[in-house]
C-alpha cells in the first residue's frame, strides 16, 4: 500500500464553481429516509465537464473518441508534477526551462492558479493560467500522453481552442479541474478514472496521487 493517497478531486457539490453557461451541479433526492423513505437515493444533474474531469477527442475534434475509448494506460502510471511558478502562459519556453526528465508521458502542471488557491474558491475566475499552443506542442513533441492542470481548463480562457485542438488531434489526454494547492513537484504515481461515458467529450474522475 502507498504510504500516502494525495485526492485531487474536489468534492462534487451544487457549491462547486462550474463553467460560465455550464449547468450547475444539481443533486435531487427523490427518495429519502428523513421524508419516510426506505432508502436514500440520490439523482445528479451536472455537466461533464464539472470538477476534475478529463477531455476526450470529440471534444474538439470531429469523430474523435469518446470517454470511454480512452486508453486506460495513459490514465494511470508514473507521472512528474512541475510547477511553472508565475507564469500565465505555461509556453513552450516555460516548459523547457522546467527539467522534465525526456520519456515524461504523465505531467501535471501546478501553475501560480494553486499558489493563488483557485480551485478552493467559490466563483469561477477567468483570470487562471494556462497552457499556451506552443507548450501543447511542445508536449506533444516530447511524446506525453497525459496533460493536468489546476483549474477548470487546460487552455486560456480567452483562446480555448489551439491548445485543445493540439492535445487532442495527437490523443494527449486532458485532465482539468485538479486541486493541487497541497502537492509539491516531484514524482508520483498518478491515477484517475473517469466515468465511462458511452462516446462522450468527457467525463468527471475521481484523480488522485500515490
Ligand atoms: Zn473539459
Amino acid at each position: 500500500m502507498p504510504d500516502r493517497i494525495i485526492d485531487l478531486s474536489p468534492t462534487i457539490s451544487p457549491d462547486l464553481p462550474v463553467w460560465p453557461g455550464d449547468p450547475r451541479v444539481t443533486l435531487r433526492q427523490p427518495y429519502h429516509l428523513a421524508r419516510g423513505d426506505d432508502f436514500t437515493l440520490t439523482e445528479l444533474v451536472m455537466s461533464a465537464h464539472a470538477g476534475a474531469h478529463v477531455d476526450a477527442p470529440a471534444h474538439y475534434v470531429r469523430g474523435g473518441a469518446g470517454v470511454d475509448r480512452l486508453p486506460l494506460d495513459a490514465l494511470v502510471g508514473p507521472a512528474r508534477v512541475v510547477d511553472t511558478g508565475d507564469a500565465e502562459g505555461v509556453t513552450a519556453a516555460v516548459l523547457a526551462g522546467l527539467s522534465i526528465p525526456p520519456g515524461t508521458e504523465r505531467l501535471l502542471l501546478r501553475t501560480r492558479n494553486s499558489t493563488r488557491g483557485l480551485m478552493r474558491l467559490p466563483e469561477f475566475q477567468t483570470d487562471f493560467a494556462a497552457l499556451a499552443a506552443d507548450g501543447a506542442q511542445w508536449l506533444v513533441d516530447q511524446g506525453v500522453r497525459l496533460v493536468g492542470i489546476d483549474y477548470f481548463s487546460i487552455a486560456p480562457y480567452d483562446d480555448l481552442a489551439p491548445t485543445h485542438r493540439i492535445l487532442l488531434e495527437a490523443g494527449v489526454v486532458i485532465v482539468e479541474g485538479l486541486d493541487m494547492i497541497d502537492v509539491r513537484p516531484g514524482e508520483y504515481v498518478f491515477v484517475c478514472l473517469p466515468l465511462k461515458l458511452k462516446g462522450a467529450d468527457g467525463a468527471p474522475a475521481r484523480a488522485i496521487l500515490l
